[in-house]
């Protein structure tokens, strides 16, 4: 699904740079460069022709695109320290929520996910957090009342031989797959005992 940045810099690019954003140019600009390739058409001139008009493009752009302020997400969680509404914000481990009031208020919550799978230890909910370090994990809206947390997403599922919920594990590589989530379990034993023999 295309971002809201995506489309504002498709619309700058059509209203700005209509010749980049034309399929006919592109495909023109194609063929000459591999005549460029093939018959040793002098390549210079190729890109002098090009350069020429894009220069002249390049110039108004910079004239008439102003800085781009993207419209902010305003999200229904309130901010805890000021009242505001908290808004979404991109940062390196994708969107988290931040109060407007920045930089009087410095306040901001990661993005919390349900899950539709109960607590394991209380019945309440599952929320998907992220460390600092950027790691997903999982555990209880009940903290601290409730202690649960698991690095694995927890299953409804229950363990065959021990009775414990099971996990979606994953390897750093690879896909996910089903473990029951006491390490004790003679499941998880026995593939110890696999992996070193
Ligand atoms: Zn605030
Ligand atoms: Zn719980
Ligand atoms: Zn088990």
């Amino acid at each position: 699904m295309p971002t809201e940045l995506g489309g504002i810099v498709t619309e700058l690019m059509a209203d700005n740079f209509t010749d980049i954003v034309d399929i006919a140019f592109t495909a023109g600009m194609e063929e000459k460069l591999d005549d460029v390739e093939q018959d040793g058409t002098d390549w210079k001139k190729v890109i002098r022709e090009f350069y020429g008009p894009f220069e002249k493009d390049l110039e108004q752009a910079d004239k008439n695109i102003e800085h781009v302020k993207l419209p902010e997400k305003v999200s229904d969680v309130i901010c805890e320290k000021c009242g505001a509404n908290m808004v979404h914000k991109m940062g390196r481990f994708g969107e988290f929520l931040a109060c407007p009031n920045y930089p009087e208020c410095k306040n901001t919550k990661p993005i919390v996910q349900e899950l539709s799978v109960p607590c394991p230890k209380c019945g309440g909910v599952v929320v998907m957090k992220r460390s600092k370090k950027g790691n997903s994990f999982y555990g209880c809206a009940n903290y601290p009342e409730c202690d649960f947390v698991s690095w694995d997403k927890p299953l409804e599922e229950k363990c065959e031989t021990c009775g414990a919920y099971m996990v979606e594990a994953k390897y750093k590589w690879g896909k996910p797959f089903k473990k029951c989530s006491n390490p004790e379990c003679a499941t998880n034993q026995k593939k110890k005992t696999d992996a070193k023999s």
